[in-house]
């Protein structure tokens, strides 16, 4: 059981998660990570490790809590199976509709496999899907992915040909 307390959720410092994925190489045990912190949502995925079996957060911490957990859920799903994966795809929009605007905290997601690929030696490509466009296509290149889906960026163009031109040449 690892108390995480961050002097401003709770008035106590504990550890981070530098020293907690230290961990994973004194011990075999499973983490039951306990976030007394503020924004669990945002550091939540600093915690996972291969070792990571549960991760608590505080209600009062969560703005959403019903979206807080979903995400934690996912987060390990995704680990579970990163080993098996030829490409991971990450949604950048709420699936279902083309021509929506760019979720930011889809970065994160992208650096977040594309640390876990470095960690591991993994060998999946990075994918991102929503609302990619000439605007962001290089800090999302940069962030670690592989291969961007543009819809609306490129079909939405006067000339299609030119247009993945300067998407390709801004992925770098
Ligand atoms: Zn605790």
């Amino acid at each position: 059981h690892v108390d995480v307390m961050d002097g401003h959720f709770v008035p106590n410092i504990t550890i981070g998660p530098a020293v907690m994925k230290s961990l994973v190489r004194w011990t075999s045990m499973p983490f039951d990570v306990h976030l007394m912190i503020s924004d669990p949502d945002k550091y939540a995925p600093l915690f996972v490790t291969p070792q990571t079996e549960f991760i608590t957060v505080h209600a009062e911490a969560c703005t959403h809590l019903h979206r807080t957990l979903q995400s934690i859920r996912a987060l390990s799903a995704v680990e579970y199976v990163a080993d098996l994966a030829d490409l991971i795809l990450v949604m950048s929009v709420n699936p279902g509709f083309g021509g929506q605007s760019f979720i930011p905290s889809a970065l994160e997601k992208v650096q977040r496999l594309a640390d876990l690929r470095a960690e591991k030696g993994y060998t999946f490509e990075i994918e991102i899907d929503g609302g990619v466009g000439l605007g962001n296509i290089a800090e999302v290149s940069a962030a670690g992915v592989d291969i961007a889906v543009a819809g609306s960026a490129v079909y939405g163009a006067e000339d299609v040909g030119q247009r993945v031109k300067e998407l390709v040449a801004r992925m770098g």
